[in-house]
Protein backbone atom coordinates (compact mmCIF):
# COMPACT_ATOMS: atom_id res chain seq x y z
CA UNK A 1 0.00 0.00 0.00
CA UNK A 2 2.62 2.68 0.75
CA UNK A 3 3.95 1.80 -3.35
CA UNK A 4 0.36 2.79 -4.16
CA UNK A 5 0.49 5.58 -2.33
CA UNK A 6 3.47 6.63 -2.93
CA UNK A 7 2.76 6.21 -6.96
CA UNK A 8 -0.73 8.57 -6.24
CA UNK A 9 1.14 11.24 -4.92
CA UNK A 10 3.41 11.45 -7.75
CA UNK A 11 0.75 11.66 -9.97
CA UNK A 12 -1.39 14.34 -8.60
CA UNK A 13 1.10 16.02 -5.46
CA UNK A 14 1.57 14.98 -2.29
CA UNK A 15 -1.46 17.52 -0.97
CA UNK A 16 -3.99 16.18 -2.81
CA UNK A 17 -3.42 12.68 -1.31
CA UNK A 18 -5.04 12.76 1.87
CA UNK A 19 -4.74 9.71 4.86
CA UNK A 20 -4.94 12.04 8.03
CA UNK A 21 -8.07 10.83 10.07
CA UNK A 22 -8.69 14.81 10.20
CA UNK A 23 -8.19 15.44 6.50
CA UNK A 24 -10.46 12.40 5.51
CA UNK A 25 -13.71 12.52 7.99
CA UNK A 26 -15.68 14.27 6.01
CA UNK A 27 -15.20 11.91 2.58
CA UNK A 28 -16.09 8.77 4.94
CA UNK A 29 -19.02 9.53 6.23
CA UNK A 30 -22.37 9.65 4.64
CA UNK A 31 -24.85 12.48 4.26
CA UNK A 32 -27.14 11.54 7.05
CA UNK A 33 -24.44 10.60 9.40
CA UNK A 34 -25.65 7.28 9.31
CA UNK A 35 -22.42 5.25 8.30
CA UNK A 36 -19.11 5.41 8.66
CA UNK A 37 -16.63 3.61 6.64
CA UNK A 38 -12.66 3.26 5.80
CA UNK A 39 -10.20 4.27 3.58
CA UNK A 40 -6.43 4.20 2.86
CA UNK A 41 -6.61 7.66 1.61
CA UNK A 42 -9.03 9.84 -0.36
CA UNK A 43 -7.05 11.19 -3.57
CA UNK A 44 -8.22 14.46 -4.89
CA UNK A 45 -6.98 14.66 -8.64
CA UNK A 46 -7.62 18.32 -10.33
CA UNK A 47 -8.47 17.10 -14.24
CA UNK A 48 -9.25 14.19 -16.60
CA UNK A 49 -5.43 13.50 -17.35
CA UNK A 50 -5.21 12.48 -13.13
CA UNK A 51 -8.66 10.67 -12.83
CA UNK A 52 -7.09 8.36 -15.78
CA UNK A 53 -3.44 8.09 -13.73
CA UNK A 54 -5.06 7.28 -10.51
CA UNK A 55 -7.62 4.61 -11.62
CA UNK A 56 -4.50 3.25 -13.75
CA UNK A 57 -2.45 2.76 -10.35
CA UNK A 58 -5.73 1.39 -8.84
CA UNK A 59 -5.92 -0.88 -11.68
CA UNK A 60 -2.51 -2.02 -11.33
CA UNK A 61 -2.09 -2.26 -7.19
CA UNK A 62 -6.09 -3.98 -7.19
CA UNK A 63 -7.60 -0.63 -4.88
CA UNK A 64 -11.25 -0.54 -4.66
CA UNK A 65 -12.34 2.66 -5.85
CA UNK A 66 -15.44 4.42 -4.60
CA UNK A 67 -15.87 8.09 -6.68
CA UNK A 68 -17.44 11.08 -5.05
CA UNK A 69 -18.89 14.19 -5.91
CA UNK A 70 -20.45 16.18 -2.93
CA UNK A 71 -21.28 13.35 -0.94
CA UNK A 72 -25.18 14.23 -0.54
CA UNK A 73 -26.34 10.79 -1.53
CA UNK A 74 -29.20 9.23 0.16
CA UNK A 75 -28.60 5.43 -0.25
CA UNK A 76 -24.55 4.96 0.97
CA UNK A 77 -23.27 5.30 -2.66
CA UNK A 78 -20.77 7.64 -2.67
CA UNK A 79 -18.90 6.58 0.59
CA UNK A 80 -16.59 3.07 1.37
CA UNK A 81 -17.07 -0.13 3.14
CA UNK A 82 -15.69 -0.90 6.53
CA UNK A 83 -13.08 -3.16 4.85
CA UNK A 84 -10.15 -0.06 4.57
CA UNK A 85 -8.62 -1.48 1.42
CA UNK A 86 -10.66 1.20 -0.80
CA UNK A 87 -9.63 5.02 -2.27
CA UNK A 88 -11.80 7.53 -2.60
CA UNK A 89 -11.89 9.50 -5.49
CA UNK A 90 -13.26 12.91 -5.02
CA UNK A 91 -14.08 14.56 -7.98
CA UNK A 92 -14.24 18.35 -6.83
CA UNK A 93 -11.14 19.60 -8.13
CA UNK A 94 -12.44 19.11 -11.22
CA UNK A 95 -14.91 22.02 -11.01
CA UNK A 96 -14.32 24.30 -14.62
CA UNK A 97 -16.92 24.58 -16.92
CA UNK A 98 -15.38 24.38 -20.42
CA UNK A 99 -17.59 26.09 -22.84
CA UNK A 100 -20.96 27.70 -23.03
CA UNK A 101 -22.68 27.35 -26.27
CA UNK A 102 -25.81 29.70 -26.86
CA UNK A 103 -26.45 28.67 -30.37
CA UNK A 104 -26.62 25.14 -29.77
CA UNK A 105 -27.85 25.64 -26.50
CA UNK A 106 -25.47 23.47 -24.46
CA UNK A 107 -22.85 23.54 -21.64
CA UNK A 108 -19.48 21.75 -21.42
CA UNK A 109 -19.02 21.12 -17.46
CA UNK A 110 -16.39 19.09 -15.30
CA UNK A 111 -18.18 16.24 -13.21
CA UNK A 112 -16.95 18.12 -9.90
CA UNK A 113 -18.76 21.21 -10.59
CA UNK A 114 -21.50 22.13 -8.13
CA UNK A 115 -25.17 21.94 -9.91
CA UNK A 116 -25.94 25.20 -8.34
CA UNK A 117 -22.71 27.04 -9.50
CA UNK A 118 -24.46 25.49 -12.92
CA UNK A 119 -27.29 26.98 -12.88
CA UNK A 120 -25.71 30.51 -12.51
CA UNK A 121 -23.29 30.18 -15.32
CA UNK A 122 -26.38 29.24 -17.46
CA UNK A 123 -28.23 31.91 -16.43
CA UNK A 124 -25.52 34.52 -16.54
CA UNK A 125 -25.55 33.29 -20.15
CA UNK A 126 -28.92 33.94 -20.26
CA UNK A 127 -30.16 29.99 -20.55
CA UNK A 128 -31.73 27.45 -18.14
CA UNK A 129 -30.38 24.14 -16.72
CA UNK A 130 -33.22 23.31 -15.07
CA UNK A 131 -32.61 20.42 -12.59
CA UNK A 132 -33.28 21.48 -9.31
CA UNK A 133 -33.28 19.70 -5.96
CA UNK A 134 -32.89 20.62 -2.12
CA UNK A 135 -29.22 19.68 -2.05
CA UNK A 136 -28.33 22.02 -5.43
CA UNK A 137 -25.84 23.53 -3.14
CA UNK A 138 -23.63 21.18 -2.43
CA UNK A 139 -24.44 18.21 -5.13
CA UNK A 140 -22.16 17.86 -8.38
CA UNK A 141 -22.82 17.48 -11.65
CA UNK A 142 -20.98 14.19 -11.65
CA UNK A 143 -23.10 12.67 -8.63
CA UNK A 144 -26.75 13.85 -10.49
CA UNK A 145 -25.87 12.34 -13.98
CA UNK A 146 -24.19 9.08 -11.61
CA UNK A 147 -26.99 9.00 -9.65
CA UNK A 148 -29.36 9.82 -12.69
CA UNK A 149 -31.22 12.64 -10.35
CA UNK A 150 -34.57 13.87 -10.72
CA UNK A 151 -35.89 16.85 -8.38
CA UNK A 152 -38.47 19.02 -8.88
CA UNK A 153 -38.55 20.18 -12.66
CA UNK A 154 -39.02 16.38 -14.04
CA UNK A 155 -42.78 17.06 -15.35
CA UNK A 156 -41.41 19.77 -17.53
CA UNK A 157 -37.70 18.95 -18.24
CA UNK A 158 -36.91 14.90 -17.54
CA UNK A 159 -34.48 13.60 -14.94
CA UNK A 160 -30.90 14.08 -15.46
CA UNK A 161 -30.32 11.77 -18.44
CA UNK A 162 -32.57 13.66 -20.49
CA UNK A 163 -30.56 16.88 -20.10
CA UNK A 164 -27.11 15.12 -21.06
CA UNK A 165 -26.23 14.67 -24.72
CA UNK A 166 -22.57 13.68 -24.11
CA UNK A 167 -20.07 12.59 -21.27
CA UNK A 168 -16.25 12.01 -21.10
CA UNK A 169 -15.70 8.80 -18.77
CA UNK A 170 -12.75 7.59 -17.88
CA UNK A 171 -13.00 3.43 -18.23
CA UNK A 172 -12.11 1.06 -15.19
CA UNK A 173 -8.78 0.22 -16.97
CA UNK A 174 -7.84 4.19 -17.16
CA UNK A 175 -8.54 4.91 -20.82
CA UNK A 176 -10.66 8.35 -21.21
CA UNK A 177 -13.73 8.03 -23.99
CA UNK A 178 -14.95 11.03 -25.03
CA UNK A 179 -18.49 11.77 -26.79
CA UNK A 180 -18.76 15.23 -26.24
CA UNK A 181 -19.75 16.71 -29.20
CA UNK A 182 -23.07 17.81 -27.97
CA UNK A 183 -25.15 16.12 -30.74
CA UNK A 184 -28.95 16.18 -30.36
CA UNK A 185 -28.95 13.06 -33.05
CA UNK A 186 -26.08 9.87 -33.23
CA UNK A 187 -27.25 6.60 -33.68
CA UNK A 188 -24.23 4.78 -33.72
CA UNK A 189 -24.32 2.09 -31.92
CA UNK A 190 -24.63 1.07 -28.60
CA UNK A 191 -25.55 3.95 -26.46
CA UNK A 192 -22.49 4.30 -24.04
CA UNK A 193 -23.44 7.93 -22.43
CA UNK A 194 -27.27 6.12 -21.37
CA UNK A 195 -24.69 3.20 -19.50
CA UNK A 196 -22.90 5.88 -17.41
CA UNK A 197 -25.64 7.63 -16.21
CA UNK A 198 -27.43 6.25 -13.22
CA UNK A 199 -24.43 3.47 -12.79
CA UNK A 200 -23.37 5.23 -9.51
CA UNK A 201 -19.82 5.07 -10.32
CA UNK A 202 -19.77 0.99 -10.64
CA UNK A 203 -18.59 1.15 -14.14
CA UNK A 204 -16.13 4.10 -15.05
CA UNK A 205 -15.63 7.60 -13.26
CA UNK A 206 -17.46 10.53 -15.35
CA UNK A 207 -15.43 13.54 -15.55
CA UNK A 208 -17.08 15.69 -18.14
CA UNK A 209 -20.79 16.47 -19.44
CA UNK A 210 -22.52 18.15 -22.58
CA UNK A 211 -25.63 19.49 -21.02
CA UNK A 212 -28.95 20.72 -22.76
CA UNK A 213 -29.61 24.00 -22.34
CA UNK A 214 -33.09 26.05 -22.11
CA UNK A 215 -34.35 29.33 -22.57
CA UNK A 216 -35.34 30.93 -19.56
CA UNK A 217 -38.95 31.12 -18.41
CA UNK A 218 -40.32 34.95 -18.63
CA UNK A 219 -41.94 34.28 -15.33
CA UNK A 220 -42.55 31.67 -12.30
CA UNK A 221 -45.43 31.74 -10.46
CA UNK A 222 -46.65 29.18 -7.83
CA UNK A 223 -49.79 28.31 -6.24
CA UNK A 224 -50.64 26.37 -3.06
CA UNK A 225 -53.71 24.42 -3.05
CA UNK A 226 -55.33 22.85 -0.59
CA UNK A 227 -58.09 19.72 -0.71
CA UNK A 228 -58.68 16.65 0.91
CA UNK A 229 -57.19 13.37 -1.12
CA UNK A 230 -54.49 12.35 -2.78
CA UNK A 231 -57.15 11.15 -5.72
CA UNK A 232 -58.20 15.29 -6.01
CA UNK A 233 -54.53 15.94 -6.12
CA UNK A 234 -54.27 13.14 -9.41
CA UNK A 235 -57.35 14.73 -10.96
CA UNK A 236 -56.14 18.24 -10.37
CA UNK A 237 -53.10 17.44 -11.86
CA UNK A 238 -54.76 16.64 -15.33
CA UNK A 239 -56.63 19.55 -15.59
CA UNK A 240 -53.11 21.27 -15.01
CA UNK A 241 -51.73 19.77 -17.57
CA UNK A 242 -54.69 20.40 -19.93
CA UNK A 243 -55.23 23.64 -18.91
CA UNK A 244 -51.38 24.96 -18.47
CA UNK A 245 -49.50 22.46 -21.06
CA UNK A 246 -45.77 22.37 -21.12
CA UNK A 247 -45.90 25.50 -18.38
CA UNK A 248 -46.29 23.42 -15.75
CA UNK A 249 -42.97 22.97 -14.27
CA UNK A 250 -44.21 21.79 -10.67
CA UNK A 251 -46.81 19.70 -9.20
CA UNK A 252 -45.38 18.45 -5.23
CA UNK A 253 -48.01 16.71 -3.45
CA UNK A 254 -47.61 17.11 0.82
CA UNK A 255 -49.86 15.22 3.11
CA UNK A 256 -51.10 17.78 6.27
CA UNK A 257 -49.03 16.05 8.31
CA UNK A 258 -45.61 17.03 6.59
CA UNK A 259 -46.67 21.17 6.53
CA UNK A 260 -48.07 20.82 10.87
CA UNK A 261 -44.12 19.56 11.10
CA UNK A 262 -42.43 22.41 9.43
CA UNK A 263 -44.45 24.71 11.19
CA UNK A 264 -43.67 22.78 14.48
CA UNK A 265 -39.81 22.95 14.05
CA UNK A 266 -39.20 26.16 11.66
CA UNK A 267 -41.84 28.35 13.47
CA UNK A 268 -41.48 31.10 11.36
CA UNK A 269 -43.21 29.71 8.55
CA UNK A 270 -46.64 29.74 8.28
CA UNK A 271 -49.31 27.53 6.52
CA UNK A 272 -50.82 30.56 4.41
CA UNK A 273 -54.40 29.14 5.28
CA UNK A 274 -56.91 30.05 8.24
CA UNK A 275 -57.50 25.81 9.15
CA UNK A 276 -55.74 22.92 7.84
CA UNK A 277 -56.55 20.05 5.25
CA UNK A 278 -55.67 16.96 4.40
CA UNK A 279 -53.43 17.31 1.23
CA UNK A 280 -51.97 20.26 -0.09
CA UNK A 281 -50.46 20.60 -3.91
CA UNK A 282 -47.43 23.03 -4.73
CA UNK A 283 -47.72 24.03 -8.63
CA UNK A 284 -45.58 25.43 -10.42
CA UNK A 285 -45.63 27.55 -13.76
CA UNK A 286 -42.90 28.51 -15.77
CA UNK A 287 -44.37 30.98 -18.64
CA UNK A 288 -42.95 31.56 -21.62
CA UNK A 289 -45.04 35.10 -22.07
CA UNK A 290 -45.41 36.80 -19.36
CA UNK A 291 -45.81 37.40 -15.29
CA UNK A 292 -49.67 38.47 -16.34
CA UNK A 293 -50.56 35.03 -17.99
CA UNK A 294 -49.37 32.98 -15.64
CA UNK A 295 -51.34 34.45 -13.31
CA UNK A 296 -54.56 34.07 -15.71
CA UNK A 297 -53.63 30.65 -16.67
CA UNK A 298 -53.78 29.99 -13.06
CA UNK A 299 -56.61 31.62 -11.92
CA UNK A 300 -58.47 29.97 -14.60
CA UNK A 301 -57.32 26.50 -13.44
CA UNK A 302 -58.13 27.24 -9.72
CA UNK A 303 -61.62 28.56 -10.19
CA UNK A 304 -62.32 25.81 -12.36
CA UNK A 305 -61.59 23.79 -9.30
CA UNK A 306 -63.02 25.58 -6.79
CA UNK A 307 -66.21 25.58 -8.67
CA UNK A 308 -66.02 21.97 -8.80
CA UNK A 309 -65.41 21.68 -5.05
CA UNK A 310 -62.26 19.89 -6.26
CA UNK A 311 -60.10 22.38 -3.92
CA UNK A 312 -61.02 23.61 -0.34
CA UNK A 313 -58.54 26.64 -0.34
CA UNK A 314 -56.14 28.26 -2.63
CA UNK A 315 -53.13 30.70 -2.69
CA UNK A 316 -51.36 32.84 -5.58
CA UNK A 317 -47.57 33.57 -4.68
CA UNK A 318 -48.16 37.67 -4.85
CA UNK A 319 -44.60 38.10 -4.98
CA UNK A 320 -41.13 35.82 -5.34
CA UNK A 321 -40.40 36.36 -1.75
CA UNK A 322 -43.99 34.76 -1.22
CA UNK A 323 -43.31 32.29 -4.03
CA UNK A 324 -39.79 31.16 -1.81
CA UNK A 325 -41.94 30.60 1.18
CA UNK A 326 -44.49 28.53 -0.61
CA UNK A 327 -41.15 26.62 -1.64
CA UNK A 328 -39.61 26.12 1.33
CA UNK A 329 -42.97 24.59 3.34
CA UNK A 330 -41.61 21.85 0.79
CA UNK A 331 -38.23 21.80 1.16
CA UNK A 332 -37.83 21.89 4.65
CA UNK A 333 -40.03 18.59 4.96
CA UNK A 334 -37.16 15.80 5.51
CA UNK A 335 -35.11 18.41 7.52
CA UNK A 336 -38.61 19.14 9.96
CA UNK A 337 -38.62 15.39 10.01
CA UNK A 338 -35.67 14.79 11.49
CA UNK A 339 -35.58 17.26 14.25
CA UNK A 340 -39.14 15.35 15.09
CA UNK A 341 -36.65 12.35 15.25
CA UNK A 342 -35.76 9.03 13.45
CA UNK A 343 -38.14 7.84 10.71
CA UNK A 344 -38.17 5.16 7.84
CA UNK A 345 -37.93 6.42 4.51
CA UNK A 346 -38.85 5.09 0.99
CA UNK A 347 -38.15 6.85 -2.08
CA UNK A 348 -41.01 4.61 -4.60
CA UNK A 349 -42.77 5.46 -7.81
CA UNK A 350 -46.10 3.50 -9.45
CA UNK A 351 -47.90 4.40 -12.45
CA UNK A 352 -49.03 8.13 -11.71
CA UNK A 353 -52.41 6.87 -12.43
CA UNK A 354 -52.53 4.16 -9.70
CA UNK A 355 -50.63 6.58 -6.78
CA UNK A 356 -53.89 7.37 -5.23
CA UNK A 357 -54.92 3.45 -4.74
CA UNK A 358 -51.07 2.64 -3.51
CA UNK A 359 -51.34 5.73 -0.59
CA UNK A 360 -54.87 4.26 0.31
CA UNK A 361 -53.94 0.61 0.35
CA UNK A 362 -50.47 0.90 1.83
CA UNK A 363 -51.00 3.05 4.66
CA UNK A 364 -54.25 0.74 5.58
CA UNK A 365 -51.51 -2.17 5.47
CA UNK A 366 -48.75 -0.28 7.47
CA UNK A 367 -51.62 0.75 10.12
CA UNK A 368 -52.09 -2.89 10.46
CA UNK A 369 -48.47 -3.61 10.62
CA UNK A 370 -47.41 -0.60 12.82
CA UNK A 371 -50.63 0.58 14.73
CA UNK A 372 -50.12 4.51 15.09
CA UNK A 373 -47.12 4.95 12.54
CA UNK A 374 -47.27 8.30 11.01
CA UNK A 375 -46.96 8.81 7.31
CA UNK A 376 -44.91 11.43 6.33
CA UNK A 377 -46.09 11.06 2.40
CA UNK A 378 -44.64 14.13 -0.11
CA UNK A 379 -43.17 14.24 -3.52
CA UNK A 380 -43.05 14.68 -7.03
CA UNK A 381 -46.58 13.49 -7.60
CA UNK A 382 -46.51 14.59 -11.41
CA UNK A 383 -43.55 12.06 -11.89
CA UNK A 384 -45.51 9.16 -10.00
CA UNK A 385 -42.36 9.84 -7.51
CA UNK A 386 -42.87 10.18 -3.49
CA UNK A 387 -41.07 10.00 -0.28
CA UNK A 388 -43.70 7.71 1.64
CA UNK A 389 -41.98 8.42 4.76
CA UNK A 390 -42.82 6.85 8.00
CA UNK A 391 -42.73 8.27 11.71
CA UNK A 392 -43.16 6.32 14.96
CA UNK A 393 -46.40 6.07 16.69
CA UNK A 394 -46.46 8.98 19.00
CA UNK A 395 -45.13 7.84 22.10
CA UNK A 396 -42.64 5.36 20.47
CA UNK A 397 -39.07 5.33 21.26
CA UNK A 398 -37.07 5.43 17.84
CA UNK A 399 -35.25 2.74 18.09
CA UNK A 400 -37.95 0.40 19.14
CA UNK A 401 -39.40 1.88 16.18
CA UNK A 402 -36.53 1.31 13.87
CA UNK A 403 -35.92 -1.87 15.09
CA UNK A 404 -39.00 -2.28 12.69
CA UNK A 405 -37.13 -1.54 9.82
CA UNK A 406 -37.30 -4.41 7.62
CA UNK A 407 -40.35 -5.62 8.32
CA UNK A 408 -41.70 -2.22 7.34
CA UNK A 409 -39.61 -1.62 4.14
CA UNK A 410 -41.21 -5.25 3.21
CA UNK A 411 -44.42 -4.00 3.50
CA UNK A 412 -44.39 -0.82 1.34
CA UNK A 413 -42.32 -2.30 -1.09
CA UNK A 414 -44.31 -5.21 -1.54
CA UNK A 415 -46.78 -3.14 -2.14
CA UNK A 416 -44.90 -1.18 -4.39
CA UNK A 417 -44.14 -3.90 -6.46
CA UNK A 418 -47.43 -5.12 -6.71
CA UNK A 419 -48.53 -1.95 -8.11
CA UNK A 420 -46.23 -2.09 -10.94
CA UNK A 421 -43.44 0.77 -9.76
CA UNK A 422 -39.96 0.58 -8.64
CA UNK A 423 -38.15 0.59 -5.07
CA UNK A 424 -35.80 3.90 -5.78
CA UNK A 425 -37.79 6.29 -7.95
CA UNK A 426 -34.68 8.72 -8.21
CA UNK A 427 -31.67 8.13 -5.13
CA UNK A 428 -30.56 4.89 -6.88
CA UNK A 429 -29.55 1.60 -5.15
CA UNK A 430 -25.99 2.37 -3.28
CA UNK A 431 -25.11 -0.22 -0.81
CA UNK A 432 -28.54 0.36 0.93
CA UNK A 433 -30.96 -1.53 -1.31
CA UNK A 434 -28.41 -3.52 -3.48
CA UNK A 435 -30.17 -6.73 -1.47
CA UNK A 436 -33.14 -5.84 -1.36
CA UNK A 437 -33.61 -5.70 -5.29
CA UNK A 438 -32.91 -9.14 -6.18
CA UNK A 439 -36.61 -9.90 -4.77
CA UNK A 440 -37.95 -7.27 -7.37
CA UNK A 441 -35.80 -7.45 -10.46
CA UNK A 442 -35.83 -10.20 -12.98
CA UNK A 443 -33.54 -12.78 -12.59
CA UNK A 444 -32.98 -11.86 -16.59
CA UNK A 445 -32.16 -8.18 -15.53
CA UNK A 446 -29.74 -8.91 -13.07
CA UNK A 447 -28.10 -11.50 -15.28
CA UNK A 448 -27.73 -8.45 -17.78
CA UNK A 449 -26.67 -6.09 -15.55
CA UNK A 450 -24.06 -8.53 -14.24
CA UNK A 451 -23.01 -9.38 -17.46
CA UNK A 452 -22.28 -5.24 -18.07
CA UNK A 453 -20.22 -4.90 -15.21
CA UNK A 454 -18.00 -7.76 -15.73
CA UNK A 455 -17.45 -6.54 -19.59
CA UNK A 456 -16.83 -3.00 -18.32
CA UNK A 457 -14.72 -3.59 -14.66
CA UNK A 458 -13.83 -7.44 -14.66
CA UNK A 459 -11.43 -6.66 -12.22
CA UNK A 460 -14.46 -5.58 -9.92
CA UNK A 461 -12.80 -2.51 -8.38
CA UNK A 462 -15.10 0.80 -9.59
CA UNK A 463 -17.35 1.16 -6.43
CA UNK A 464 -17.71 -2.68 -5.48
CA UNK A 465 -20.57 -3.21 -3.49
CA UNK A 466 -23.08 -0.87 -4.45
CA UNK A 467 -25.95 -1.47 -6.98
CA UNK A 468 -24.93 -5.36 -7.71
C1 LIG B 1 -31.50 17.70 1.16
C2 LIG B 1 -31.37 16.72 0.02
C3 LIG B 1 -32.31 16.74 -0.99
C4 LIG B 1 -32.21 15.86 -2.06
N1 LIG B 1 -33.15 15.91 -3.04
C5 LIG B 1 -33.06 15.09 -4.09
C6 LIG B 1 -34.04 15.14 -5.14
O1 LIG B 1 -34.99 15.90 -5.10
N2 LIG B 1 -33.86 14.31 -6.19
C7 LIG B 1 -32.81 13.44 -6.27
O2 LIG B 1 -32.70 12.70 -7.25
N3 LIG B 1 -31.88 13.36 -5.28
C8 LIG B 1 -31.98 14.15 -4.20
N4 LIG B 1 -31.05 14.07 -3.21
C9 LIG B 1 -29.96 13.07 -3.29
C10 LIG B 1 -28.62 13.61 -3.84
O3 LIG B 1 -28.50 14.98 -3.67
C11 LIG B 1 -28.47 13.26 -5.30
O4 LIG B 1 -28.39 11.88 -5.41
C12 LIG B 1 -27.26 13.89 -6.00
O5 LIG B 1 -27.42 13.65 -7.38
C13 LIG B 1 -25.93 13.32 -5.55
O6 LIG B 1 -24.87 14.15 -6.03
P1 LIG B 1 -23.46 14.18 -5.29
O7 LIG B 1 -22.52 15.00 -6.09
O8 LIG B 1 -23.62 14.57 -3.87
O9 LIG B 1 -23.03 12.65 -5.41
P2 LIG B 1 -22.41 11.70 -4.31
O10 LIG B 1 -23.33 11.58 -3.15
O11 LIG B 1 -21.02 12.09 -4.01
O12 LIG B 1 -22.40 10.32 -5.11
C14 LIG B 1 -23.59 9.68 -5.49
C15 LIG B 1 -23.24 8.42 -6.32
O13 LIG B 1 -22.64 8.81 -7.55
C16 LIG B 1 -21.30 8.29 -7.65
N5 LIG B 1 -20.49 9.37 -8.25
C17 LIG B 1 -20.39 10.66 -7.82
N6 LIG B 1 -19.65 11.37 -8.69
C18 LIG B 1 -19.28 10.51 -9.68
C19 LIG B 1 -18.52 10.65 -10.88
N7 LIG B 1 -18.00 11.81 -11.24
N8 LIG B 1 -18.34 9.55 -11.66
C20 LIG B 1 -18.88 8.36 -11.31
N9 LIG B 1 -19.61 8.17 -10.20
C21 LIG B 1 -19.82 9.24 -9.40
C22 LIG B 1 -20.91 7.91 -6.25
O14 LIG B 1 -19.96 6.86 -6.25
C23 LIG B 1 -22.23 7.51 -5.64
O15 LIG B 1 -22.53 6.19 -6.00
C24 LIG B 1 -31.14 14.93 -2.11
C25 LIG B 1 -30.19 14.92 -1.09
C26 LIG B 1 -30.30 15.80 -0.02
C27 LIG B 1 -29.26 15.77 1.04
Amino acid sequence: MTEFLQACRTAIGAAHVLTEAGDTAGYLTDQRGRYTGRAVAVLRPADTAEVAALVKLCAQYQVPLVPQGGNTGLVLGSVPDQQGNAAVLSLRRLNRIRAVDTVNNTMTVEAGCILQHIQEQAASAERLFPLSLAAEGSCTIGGNLSTNAGGTGVLRYGNTRELCLGLEVVSAQGEVMSSLKGLRKDNTGYDLRDLFIGAEGTLGVITAAVLKLFPQPRAQVTALVALDTPAQALQLLQQAQQHCGPALTGFELMSDICLRLVCKHFPEQRLPFAQHHPQYVLLELSDSESEEHARTLFESLIGEALEQSLVNDAVIAASLAQSRALWELRENISMAQAHEGKNIKHDISVPISRIADFISTTDALLQAASPGCRMVTFGHLGDGNLHYNVSPPLGVADTDFIAQQAAINLVVHDSVDRFGGSISAEHGLGALKREEITRYKSPVELQMMRAIKLALDPQQLMNPGKVL
